[in-house]
């Protein structure tokens, strides 16, 4: 490991200042940041524990939550409000990791941590998201794990947070503290895809803090997180949905569906989504609407099976919910 300092901001203001230094980086629960530190793939300068701050979950004013970007998340999965009426995001962050990680792991921290690909853990290795311009081996390697839409010839690694899949289905907004003041951000918009600058994740300016998640209020109708892996648990997803689902009378009223493991962000389906937007809910219409979400994707040398995986598990989920529904 480099050498660095540790830093613990005591509050707000403290923490911007501290991070506005050169080389500096945030320390959540620390469970991806000091793991990469002790590989070198991260070297901050200057380590400032945030740990302290924005600690809270509290109704927003208009019906829905804000969770502070500290809170752990076993904290967020437990939380009633958000059992009762979030149950997706529940159920999303107790998908990950273990409950060792989770009961160390922020919200702020989840949404950063970096991808899972090998190569980019591996310095041996050439890696555009480690080493920018260094070419990526992942392409032509072992890549079952790897992105299947919205990849780029510089980049083809999944994000690999179960939490933001759920939070980008819920249409959350993320608010960051910077140098200018706050800004809130769509999750969705708040990761970006690779293009040639796959070291460039999310659209956070340098120095820039996230502070808190907002869940609008209000879900109508069902939802569920499935996470498909290749052990029932401490596994990263191959494909998961997290899905909203509003039928009446037979009609799909509404239809909300994010997808993890498949791309370098968060998918949200907005294809799948407009197809299925008053059409009928039937199997064969949740299948075209899958189909009509994975058209433009491409798959790898061993991650091809996750083009057909993803829309049976599209397909399935909301068969499931539309059966909830009806039972409800
Ligand atoms: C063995 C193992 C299995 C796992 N399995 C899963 C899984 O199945 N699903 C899943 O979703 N995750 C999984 N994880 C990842 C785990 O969820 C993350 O490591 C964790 O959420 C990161 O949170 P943290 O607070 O520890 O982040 P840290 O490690 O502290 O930080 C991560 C990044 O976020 C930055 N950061 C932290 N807080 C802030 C802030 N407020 N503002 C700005 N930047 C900030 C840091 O600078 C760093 O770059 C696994 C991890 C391990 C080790």
């Amino acid at each position: 490991m480099n050498p660095f300092t540790y830093e613990r901001a005591s509050d707000l203001q403290a923490a911007l200042t501290l991070g506005a230094q050169s080389g500096a980086k945030y320390l959540g629960g620390g469970t991806n940041l000091v793991d990469l530190m002790r590989e070198t793939i991260e070297h901050p300068v200057v380590v400032v524990d945030v740990t302290g701050l924005s600690c809270a979950i509290e109704e927003a004013g208009d019906g829905g939550l804000r969770i502070g970007a500290g809170v752990k998340n076993t904290a967020v999965a437990a939380d009633r409000r958000v059992r009762d009426r979030y149950p997706l995001l529940s159920e999303a962050i107790l998908a990950g990791a273990s409950a060792q990680i989770r009961n160390m792991a922020t919200v702020g921290g989840n949404l950063l941590q970096r991808t899972r690909c090998g190569y980019f853990y591996d310095d041996a290795a050439h890696c555009n998201k480690r080493a920018p311009g260094t070419g990526c081996d992942a392409i032509e390697g072992f890549n079952r794990m790897h992105a299947v839409l919205g990849a780029s010839t510089a980049c083809v690694a999944t994000h690999p947070s179960d939490m933001a899949v759920a939070l980008a289905a819920l249409d959350a907004v993320v608010t960051v503290e910077g140098r200018h003041g706050a800004r809130d951000i769509a999750l969705v918009d708040f990761h970006v895809l690779p293009g040639e600058t796959p070291h460039i994740e999310t659209v956070l300016e340098t120095g820039e803090l996230i502070t808190a998640i907002t869940l609008p209020p209000g879900l109508t109708g069902c939802s569920i997180y499935r996470k498909v892996r290749d052990r029932a648990s401490y596994a990263f997803a191959l494909i998961s949905v997290a899905a909203v689902l509003d039928v009446q009378d037979g009609v799909v009223k509404e239809a909300r569906i994010a997808l993890g493991g498949v791309a370098h962000k968060p998918w949200r389906a907005n294809a799948a989504e407009a197809a299925l937007k008053d059409g009928p809910a039937t199997e064969a219409a949740f299948r075209a609407a899958a189909q009509t979400e994975l058209v433009s994707a491409q798959g790898l040398r061993d991650n091809a099976f996750k083009i057909e995986l993803a829309q049976r598990v599209i397909t399935d989920t909301l068969v499931k919910l539309t059966a909830l529904q009806e039972i409800r």
